[in-house]
């Protein structure tokens, strides 16, 4: 068995306004069907920022970090965990795995929401306490635990590319299969972050006909071209658009902005049977105003999407793996940082707003 030193370094979170700790935190003995990975990249997702910031609530202390890519460095006694493709992972293989651990026996699991478990473990939101500590990103190890969707990673994929796999790509992979077929299909995405972003790209990755995004930032709409959004519209315009003369309303709506005015004008926008998709609300806004009648008479769909189930995750690879020459897919990656720069970091997230940015737990810090 490979030997690894008795603790890793990791980047605490204790409370918004709190610099980071730089800890040096016990690595746990590991059981059967668990993994100890060391963390090459690890992206800073939206939802972290909310954290830091404290705009949503997080169990503190902890090491946060969910969109993570590493190398098994140790495996667990007995029976090992086995990678999605049903092949036990190794040391050595690269991996990126489910940001939740589900238990398969709960009720929610029995009912097939893994992603909803009754006893979920969440990497990058878990209290630092008893055998679990390493359950984030931002630190040099990684505990996985029993119950992880694992992928393996070719080395050839790009690291910038393929690590928001374990949220941002997935989640939309997720808000997808939610939407239904949209081969042919005439899509608006709220929002274009890397959420937004990856949906424009995936859904003409599915053979959407048109994909239409909309957004706050000029700036961010003029990325989305590259991601294969046929046409883009600033938020200010939205009430212009699309003309009710022409007809031209969507199949289907993606929220992905958490704006709740967009929410109440997707309605009015939807052809009848349509869908629409919310993901963007992971935190507190207020309410939303909707007109029952048109959801009734337009035989509007509506769904909610939180967390993803593991083939969600293993859709995410195989759409990086196909796609990350046709879309810019490590261009969300604006900056990186070794992990003992982390409020470097994000004080640079907060002046720059960039899609992502990834710490390299690995690098040495210049
Ligand atoms: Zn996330
Ligand atoms: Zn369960």
């Amino acid at each position: 068995m490979t030997s690894l030193p008795e603790t890793s370094l990791a980047a605490v979170f204790h409370a918004p306004g709190r610099p980071f700790e730089l800890a040096h935190v016990p690595l746990p003995i590991l059981e059967p069907g668990e993994a100890i990975v060391k963390v090459e990249c690890c992206t800073i997702c939206g939802s972290d920022l909310h954290s830091i910031a404290g705009r949503r609530n997080v169990p503190a202390p902890t090491i946060l970090g969910h969109e993570i890519v590493g190398t098994v460095a140790q495996v667990g006694p007995g029976h090992r965990a086995r990678a999605l493709d049903g092949e036990p992972i190794q040391p050595g293989d690269r991996i990126a795995w489910s940001v939740a651990a589900s238990c398969g026996s709960c009720p929610t699991c029995r009912r097939g929401i893994p992603q909803k478990c009754q006893r979920l473990v969440k990497y990058g939101h878990q209290r630092l306490q008893g055998r679990h500590q390493l359950s984030g990103g931002l630190a040099e190890y990684c505990h996985l635990v029993r119950g992880t969707a694992i992928v393996r990673l070719d080395r050839s994929l790009d690291l910038e590319a393929v690590t928001p796999v374990s949220c941002a790509t997935a989640t939309v992979a997720a808000v997808l299969r939610a939407a239904g077929d949209l081969t042919g299909r005439r899509v608006l995405i709220f929002g274009a972050g890397a959420l937004g972003l990856t949906a424009a790209a995936m859904t003409t990755w599915q053979g959407a006909a048109h994909v239409t995004v909309c957004d706050v930032s000029a700036d961010r709409l003029e990325r989305a071209r590259a991601f294969g959004a046929s046409q883009v519209v600033p938020w200010e315009l939205l009430d212009e658009f699309p003309d009710s003369d022409s007809g031209s309303r969507f199949d289907a709506i993606l929220e992905l902005a958490g704006a709740p005015g967009a929410i109440e004008k997707a309605p009015a926008m939807l052809d009848v049977g349509g869908s629409l998709v919310l993901a963007g609300t992971v935190f507190p806004t207020r309410n939303v105003e909707l007109n029952p009648e048109q959801l009734v008479r337009g035989l509007i769909r509506i769904a909610g999407v939180h967390n993803y189930a593991p083939a969600d995750l293993q859709q995410a690879v195989t759409f990086v793996s196909e796609c990350h020459d046709r879309f810019p897919l490590s261009s969300f990656v604006e900056q990186t940082f070794p992990l003992e720069q982390i409020e470097a970091a994000v004080a640079s997230t907060q002046q720059t707003r960039p899609c992502r940015i990834a710490i390299l737990p690995g690098d040495v810090p210049k």
